[in-house]
């Protein structure tokens, strides 16, 4: 059980939502990490006077520094900021809710304390993911998927004594906002179009990634890692609905699957609470008036961005890295009205051919890798 959290990301969707469940079940909170938003995280560590308050950019940090002189709270900017944060041995559990793979080293570091890891960040798992599971091993850390699909997964597997009866995991997928359509059709989809996501609101970067289907590849390759299992055993389905978060079929054609009414608090709450359960205010599914549940196979011609994803899986090495890094590049320029929509796959396709990758990447090949894929998407851009 946790009773002290670090939480990287603490403005965004996840960090507001985590909030709540620390206020729900009385979690003290021994760090807060944000980008810049000063306001939001002043107000916040003065509700929960964390020993450590940081904001990445450092002009934002100073602003806060003055404004909290009056507290015994620190506050630092930077990545060595956040990596104080991960590390801060009042925390027992670090939140990883940042954006981007940006959260990488971070949580390498608070893995090596052996903290337990309630992972939101899944890029950090789509780039280095043998890395982080390796770590987790060699440490004996505890890590606890937050991401929707995998925390319905990791419920699923709960009892489960011997992962070689696992046959298949599949992730549900709620089609975003564009679902149906062609690929000519989503040529012309804007920004405003694409942040309508129609079940789950969530920060900007993710819900571009639902609409182009990219999210459930990362996801994909997050499941890979996560459960060392080859791209032969782990697929999506589509799902409108979102009330199946995720299934497991086992060896002997068991399905197992968690439903309920999508909110991002009961996947956090679990990672908190996990191994036990914790009583929640929350309005259960009601299965007397709930749709029909129905299920559709994804389409990976209009929505490349999910083939190029399974692509990279089955490449492994640092194309996971390639992939990422030019995503978060493209959907950065998408989100700035400077590409269309069917750019970002394009541009993702093209970073895809023009990097070189190792297998078996190191860390620093990682970083490479991340690096000259955002630097494709930037030159093809004229950024
Ligand atoms: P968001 O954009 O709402 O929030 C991101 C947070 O990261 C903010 O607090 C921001 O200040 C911080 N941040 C951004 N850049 C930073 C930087 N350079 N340094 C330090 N902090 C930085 O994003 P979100 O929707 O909360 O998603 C967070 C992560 O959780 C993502 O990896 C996303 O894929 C994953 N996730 C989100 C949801 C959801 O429902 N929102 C669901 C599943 C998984
Ligand atoms: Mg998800």
């Amino acid at each position: 059980m946790t009773r002290s959290i670090a939480l990287l990301g603490s403005t965004g969707s996840i960090g507001h939502q985590t909030i709540e469940v620390a206020r729900e079940l009385g979690l003290s909170v021994a760090a807060l990490t944000a980008n810049s938003s000063v306001d939001l995280i002043e107000s916040q560590a003065r509700e929960f006077s964390p020993r450590l308050a940081v904001l990445y950019d450092e002009a934002a940090a100073r602003e806060l520094r003055a404004r909290l002189a009056d507290t015994e709270i620190e506050v630092m900017s930077g990545m060595e900021g956040l990596l104080a944060a991960a590390t801060l041995p009042e925390a027992d559990t670090v939140v990883t809710a940042v954006v981007g793979m940006i959260g990488l080293r971070p949580t390498l570091a608070a893995i090596e304390q052996k903290k337990r890891i309630a992972l939101a960040n899944k890029e950090t798992l789509v780039c280095a993911g043998e890395l982080v599971m390796d770590a987790v091993d060699r440490y004996g850390a505890e890590l606890v998927p937050v991401d929707s699909e995998h925390s319905a997964i990791f419920q699923c597997l709960q009892g489960c004594r011997d992962r070689g009866e696992i046959r298949r995991l599949l992730l549900t997928c709620s089609g975003g906002p564009f679902y149906g359509l062609t690929h000519d059709e989503l040529e012309n989809k804007t920004r405003a179009d694409a942040l309508k996501h129609p079940n789950w609101s969530m920060g900007a970067k993710i819900t571009v990634d639902s609409a182009t289907l990219m999210n459930k590849g990362l996801e994909i390759i997050e499941a890979m890692r996560l459960y060392r299992l080859p791209l032969a055993q782990v697929d999506a389905v589509i799902h409108r609905q979102s009330i199946v978060h995720s299934l497991v079929e086992f060896r002997d054609g068991a399905l197992l699957a968690q439903l309920g009414t999508p909110d991002m608090k009961l996947p956090i709450r679990y990672a908190m609470t996990y191994p036990y359960r914790a009583e929640s205010g929350a309005e259960p599914l009601d299965l007397l008036s709930c749709p029909p549940l129905a299920f559709a196979r994804p389409d990976e011609e209009a929505f490349r961005c999910l083939h190029l994803a399974k692509r990279c899986a089955e490449k492994g090495g640092a194309a996971c890295a390639v992939l990422n890094g030019a995503n978060e590049e493209a959907v950065g320029a998408f989100l700035a009205e400077k590409i269309g929509f069917n750019d970002i796959a394009a541009l993702v396709e093209t970073a895809l051919s023009e990097v070189d990758v190792v297998s078996n990447p190191a860390l620093p090949d990682i970083l490479e890798a991340d690096r000259l894929a955002r630097e494709s998407v930037r030159a093809h851009i004229g950024a």
